[in-house]
């Protein structure tokens, strides 16, 4: 199963990426995990600068987002499929991702675009609280640290909403998001192989639905 997933800042694409990757056996393969990698590993390479470049917010060229994300897949573990997250952005750089699946006599199977209300973000977001170092996220009252202000995952201690998941930016975000990815929607929508699925409700019924989809 060759996925890519897609959505909105806070439809779940990171919880129902790892989902699907566990459900079909394949890597789980996001762009920003794999960003906070080459930042921790402390190495000053060309991929490292641009990784520090999108951790301020600025965005990466399509060059290195290929060459950066093309070099997992080249990667044994994706020999038999992934999930993509955060890759492609854009819709030259979708056109490069089918170019080098076509070089390999593969195809995408879907491309799973979450869908979500600006009031269900706004929810979710400005509830969230995120670990800047292991990537970790909690819902303030559905899913809480076990110690407040303290990740599960890495124990890093200091954890809060993000400036950016406030209300007011989020609207900006949620635009931002819509105007930027109108382009690449409308390549893949144009191939036939958008999936839209309804990102609301829980975890389990929103997986549900993709496999749903994937399955039939
Ligand atoms: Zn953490």
């Amino acid at each position: 199963m060759r996925l890519v997933i897609t959505g909105p800042p806070g439809a779940g694409k990171g919880t129902q990426g790892t989902r699907l990757a566990s459900h079909f056996e394949i890597p789980h393969l996001s762009s920003g995990d794999l960003l906070r990698r080459i930042i921790a590993s402390g190495t000053d390479s060309a991929f490292a600068q641009s990784a520090r470049a999108i951790n301020d917010g600025r965005m990466v060229s399509d060059e290195t987002a290929n060459a950066l994300m093309l070099g997992e897949l080249a990667e044994p573990e994706a020999a038999k499929g992934f999930v993509l997250d955060g890759y492609p952005r854009t819709a030259p750089q979708a056109r490069t991702l089918d170019g080098f699946l076509g070089g390999r006599g593969e195809k995408l199977d879907a491309i799973i675009a979450l869908q979500v209300s600006e009031a269900v973000v706004i929810e979710r977001l400005s509830n969230r609280i995120t670990c800047p170092s292991c990537g970790e996220s909690y819902h303030a009252l559905l899913s809480p640290p076990k110690v407040a202000g303290v990740c599960d995952e890495c124990g890093f201690a200091g954890l809060s909403v993000r400036e950016d998941d406030l209300p007011e930016r989020i609207v900006v975000r949620l635009g931002l998001y819509a105007e930027r990815t109108k382009p690449l929607l409308g390549y893949y929508e144009s191939r036939g192989s958008l999936i839209a699925v309804n990102a609301e409700g829980t975890e389990e019924e929103v997986f549900a639905r993709i496999v749903e989809t994937l399955v039939h």
